[in-house]
């Protein structure tokens, strides 16, 4: 815990009242202007609450960054076009070179360059150390070949953070290295996959022979997978904690929606929303739990892999009752909860899926026995 910078409340009240408008925009000129938002807001240093203050940040303690993520929620601020970019961006504070933090926080900040994440494959995702996007070493630079899938923002995307196959594979994610990787770089091919709601949020990423600086490696060359293992939990902390107050406000939406079409007679619609209540609670006892567990200097980590369970079900639960509530109008009237209804779906796979998420809270919080970890033999890598 630190102190909190003089007067910071009062500044993001002032800040957050002279950006209070919210155009109804779409497309590029919505991106461009959240991009102006976040840049307004990093120039006005309040964009990171937790970063420490030479990485730009604001270094509350927590109670604090609490308060800061409710005074967000509430005045309804956008999200950072690439809210990926808090991935890579406490990675970079913690194991990047002084050069690279120099180099890139900032403009992740202000939202003038937008990230994207290159985990995945199409023979890798939940057992990601499997993964087989090569870097072979070429001097003072890397020659990557392979693929990448579901990477999200892909194609509007500067720069990518990337886990890719320098050795061979063993135990630990041995192998694996962590890169920064500039999408214009020639040689990458992204192809937009389309999703159930008709978009395109994420593409798969092809590498013919691309050449980036072994400068870009964060991290000594193998260590990717520590990196990224560390790095991961370290920004869900506190950001977790207020989501609570953005789903209320939803199921406030839904509950207002029964009584205005009269589905709240229905004693089945009022059990569901019960049950949304209910899980509300959870998720809302779950991260007073975890708040006092940072209080005290604890780890949140297993709490945060509940409350992550709990609300991707929730929301699904939501948007689900939302558009039977809507009956057969939900279509017509703009479609927006069964955009959120066919958008949750992804909610269980995304960024771990449900089942991996069951097996962490069965080992982690309950003490289970491991599952034996699959591996990719070393013949493979040859
Ligand atoms: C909307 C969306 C956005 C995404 N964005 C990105 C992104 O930006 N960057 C990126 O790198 N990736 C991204 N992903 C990919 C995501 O991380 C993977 O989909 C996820 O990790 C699951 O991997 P997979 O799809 O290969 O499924 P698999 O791992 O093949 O899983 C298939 C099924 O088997 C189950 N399963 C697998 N292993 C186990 C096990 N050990 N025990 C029990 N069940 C198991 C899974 O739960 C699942 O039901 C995104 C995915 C979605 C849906």
């Amino acid at each position: 815990m630190t102190a909190a910078p003089e007067g910071w409340r009062a500044r993001l009240e002032t800040f957050l009242a002279a950006h209070a408008e919210r155009p109804h925009l779409s497309g590029p000129a919505k991106l461009a202007w959240t991009k102006s938002w976040h840049a307004a807001l990093a120039d006005a240093g309040l964009a990171a609450p937790n970063w420490p203050r030479e990485a730009g940040g604001l270094e509350l303690g927590v109670a604090d960054q609490v308060t800061y993520h409710r005074m967000m929620t509430e005045a309804g601020a956008p999200s950072h076009p690439t809210p990926i970019s808090f991935i890579v961006a406490p990675t970079l504070i913690v194991h990047g070179t002084p050069a690279q933090r120099e180099r890139y926080l900032r403009p992740l900040l202000r939202a003038d360059e937008l990230w994207c994440q290159g985990f995945s494959e199409p023979g890798a995702g939940s057992d990601l150390t499997s993964l087989t996007t090569r870097a072979d070493r070429e001097g003072d630079n890397y020659r990557i070949n392979g693929q990448k899938v579901w990477t999200t923002g892909a194609d509007r995307a500067d720069w990518m953070f990337a886990l890719v196959r320098t050795g061979p594979p063993g135990p630990g994610g041995a192998g694996i290295t962590y890169l920064l990787i500039p999408m214009s770089a020639p040689g990458i091919t992204v192809r937009p996959l389309r999703d159930l709601t008709g978009g395109t949020h994420f593409a798969e990423v092809f590498f013919d022979d691309v050449v980036v600086p072994a400068a870009n490696r964060v991290g000594q060359e193998g260590e990717g997978w520590k990196i990224a293992r560390t790095s991961l939990g370290h920004e869900r902390t506190t950001a977790f904690l207020s989501t609570e107050y953005a789903l209320r406000r939803q199921l406030r939406k839904v509950t207002a929606l029964a009584v205005e079409t009269g589905a709240i007679e229905d004693a089945l619609v009022r059990q569901d929303l019960a049950k949304a209540e209910a899980s509300l609670r959870v998720l809302a006892a779950n991260a007073s739990r975890a708040l006092t567990e940072l209080l005290g200097g604890g780890d949140p980590g297993p709490l945060s892999s509940m409350n992550r369970l709990v609300r991707a079900e929730f929301e699904q639960q939501l948007y689900r009752l939302a558009t039977r509530v809507e009956g057969p109008d939900a279509a017509l009237l703009g479609g927006r909860w069964v955009h959120g209804y066919l958008m949750t779906r992804a909610s269980t796979i995304g960024a771990g899926t449900a089942e991996i998420q069951r097996n962490t809270i069965g080992e982690k919080v309950l003490g289970l026995p491991r599952e034996p970890e699959a591996q990719l033999s070393t013949q493979e890598y040859a």
